[in-house]
């Protein structure tokens, strides 16, 4: 099956700002706790740690700084006077990062953070008032425009379960795209990647899960490099889509359809209870995942043994405990 080992020679790679990893970054000379999901995450990926201000050469302790401005000229100024702008040096910083971490499949922020923050982050008038908690930090949105495809959260909002699956999907299939990437592309190895994707990409969006069989029954009539960024933007569009019971329960039926004449009727009956009880909320999504693993233990299909969605990231991370 396709699950990420945490022993693996080649841990998917993450970004993380550097206070969360515990060093003393802050303008203060503090670092920041690292919650038990950012810790769980840095157990199971590689992580490196950067900090923007930092990196542009502000010390510490330092002076602090916030967002100013109107929500389309927005700037990271010090609070005290507003004079000393670090929004070039910041952005520039970004393509830094970018640059020096070709690995990286996922960035977990920092909340509320003017450079790092992911969203709500506070932005002032001119005159100091606070004007609202709708921007992103001037790092993030950097970081954004430079690789929209990269998986970002922050730590605050890892603490949603729904969030942290997502992220942790989105970063484990970032990276094992950019390893295919490295291998070198060709339109099979294309066509064998969204095989392996087929039913995370189904329980995420139909849509998307069409247009792609579309994208890549054609895959010869385009330039390959054009195709490829084409078909892994999509892909990467639809896992942002949130997955619901609903849909997760429509690909666990299409797969459990692969069963059809390797389970007694009882067997089967059972599988579409449990399937329907998740669908309903009374049990989370691992219980109808594991018994359709453990049937496809029992009868294998080369098929459904390479799909992703029965075993897209470590068990231990106990994702789908709580889906
Ligand atoms: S939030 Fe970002 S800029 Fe601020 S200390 Fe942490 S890593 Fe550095």
């Amino acid at each position: 099956m396709s699950g990420q080992s945490p022993d693996s020679a080649t841990k998917p790679l993450l970004g993380i700002g550097s206070c969360l990893a515990g060093n003393a970054v802050r303008y203060n000379g503090d670092s920041k706790s690292a919650n038990q999901h950012v810790r769980a995450l840095s157990e199971h990926f590689d992580t490196r740690p950067f900090c923007p201000e930092m990196g542009i050469g502000l010390g510490v302790p330092r002076p602090p700084i916030r967002l100013v401005g109107d929500v389309d000229t927005v700037r990271i100024v010090d609070v005290a006077s507003h004079e000393h702008d670090y929004t070039d040096k910041i952005q520039a910083f970004g393509q830094q990062v970018i640059d020096s971490a070709p690995r990286m499949c996922g960035y977990i922020l920092v909340k509320g953070s003017p450079s790092c923050g992911y969203e709500r982050v506070k932005r002032y008038a001119d005159d100091g008032r606070l004007m609202g908690s709708d921007q992103s930090g001037v790092f993030t949105a950097a970081l954004h425009a430079i690789d929209p495809l990269l998986p970002l959260e922050d730590d605050g909002r890892l603490n949603d379960p729904g969030l942290r699956e997502s992220f942790v999907t989105r970063a484990i299939t970032y990276h094992q795209w950019k390893t295919l990437r490295e291998s070198g592309l060709s339109a099979q190895k294309l066509i064998a990647f969204y095989t392996r994707h087929k039913y995370l990409v189904m329980a995420h969006h139909v849509p998307s899960y069409k247009a792609l069989g579309r994208m890549l029954a054609d895959a010869g009539s385009q330039p390959l490099e054009e195709l490829a960024d084409t078909f892994i933007a999509t892909l990467m569009n639809a896992l942002q889509q949130r997955a619901t019971r609903r849909s997760h329960s429509n690909a666990l039926f299409h797969i459990s359809g692969y069963l059809k004449k390797r389970i007694t009727d009882a067997q089967r009956q059972r599988l579409a209870t449990l399937i329907e009880d998740y669908r309903t909320g009374k049990v989370p999504l691992i219980v109808p995942i594991t018994l359709l693993k453990h049937h496809f233990a029992d009868t294998p299909d080369a098929y459904i043994d390479q799909q992703v969605f029965l075993d897209p990231y470590h068990d231990s991370l106990g994702l789908r405990n709580q889906l």
